[in-house]
């Protein structure tokens, strides 16, 4: 089978095309042959390494994915054979407290495919039972690929920042692969979206996701239109997965008694913080990563009606993973990207 790997971290040539055995499952594990994975940043920070944070190389990187379960190890009932299934892109030992209690990402166990064992661009992977979701019928496997490790951290971030119905909700780069999906739960939740969108493509986007106004951070003291949208109040809840360059008007963004949710920090992590603001004000900051398996699967419903569809860039074939690499570093991108084996 081919897959790819890095053994080094690096630019677009750090990835490298291989030739392997089929990996047999071990106890507890399936094997799923893959028909499509998708991009996330977290594929970039793989290749590119993050200062102070060790991956364990080689490595072969992807996170998302979705295929059909071609073999069954030990314990793992042949029922499910054929099974087409995309799963969680987390992993945790499922007896802890923070596991009974789907706080799953809090496991000391907890592991990520392509990030703390082998991953997604490999035309086979192997992943633990627990981590299969059936895949609805409804959606293409290019969507079920998108749909994951986005969906379900999005979901977490609004959850943890309590998001009302009625509330105004701002999302930070609302075209993005997480922020596609914060529009469309944003709505559904019933309130008030506001996105914003480098370029006029990604504006008009995020309006047909459903956001009620778009906003162009290019403009100076953009904040400043959040605050006309909402009558001087501000956004009830930012979902921020930018950093450094939107930080800062972020936060003057925000409202009284307002919460602020990232994930993500794709243009610098070194921030700043005016506390006698936040005090003052009541505001909160929440960081989340990833979400439980058990969200995800609660979000299997909506996907299936489609009230929740991911938002997808290109679809590219494996030989041009390279490709795919070099268009998510471009920001140009549109929603996901995904790769058809
Ligand atoms: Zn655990």
């Amino acid at each position: 089978m081919k897959r790819v790997i890095i053994e080094k971290h690096g630019g677009q040539e750090a990835l490298s095309f291989q030739d392997s055995d089929i990996p047999e499952p071990g106890p507890g594990e399936v094997r799923v042959k893959l028909k499509t994975m998708a991009l996330n940043h977290l594929d970039l920070w793989v290749r590119r390494g993050v200062q102070g944070h060790r991956f364990p190389l080689p490595i072969v990187p992807g996170c998302d994915g979705a295929g059909i379960i071609d073999a069954v190890g030990e314990g793992v009932p042949k029922e499910l054979l054929n099974m087409e299934t995309l799963f969680s892109p987390g992993f945790s030992c499922g007896q802890c407290q923070h596991c009974m209690n789907n706080d799953d990402p809090l496991c000391a166990k907890y592991g990520i495919l392509g990030e703390t064992c082998d991953g997604t661009c490999s035309e086979f992977v192997i992943v633990r039972q627990q981590q299969c979701l059936p895949k609805p019928s409804s959606v293409s496997w290019e969507e079920a690929a998108a749909f994951p490790l986005s969906s379900v951290t999005s979901a977490s971030m609004l959850e943890k920042a309590n998001l009302k119905t009625g509330e105004t909700l701002l999302v930070i780069a609302g075209t993005s692969g997480v922020g596609s999906m914060a529009v469309q739960m944003g709505k559904m939740r019933g309130s008030h979206v506001i996105a914003t969108g480098s370029t006029e493509e990604k504006r008009d986007k995020a309006i047909d996701l459903g956001a009620d106004h778009t906003i162009d951070p290019s403009q100076e003291q953009w904040w400043k239109t959040v605050k006309q949208i909402t009558n001087g109040n501000g956004a009830d809840v930012i979902f921020e997965n930018v950093g450094e360059a939107t930080w800062e008007q972020s936060l003057l963004a925000l409202a009284k008694g307002g919460r602020l949710t990232t994930c993500g920090a794709t243009t610098g992590s070194t921030v700043s913080i005016e506390l006698k603001r936040l005090f003052f004000k009541n505001q909160q900051i929440i960081g989340s990563t990833m979400g439980s398996r058990k969200l995800l699967k609660d979000l299997l419903e909506p996907f299936a009606q489609r009230k929740l569809v991911p938002l997808i860039d290109g679809v590219y074939p494996f030989k041009d993973l390279v490709a795919a690499h070099e268009r998510m570093e471009s920001r140009q991108s549109i929603g996901k990207i995904v790769i058809r084996f």
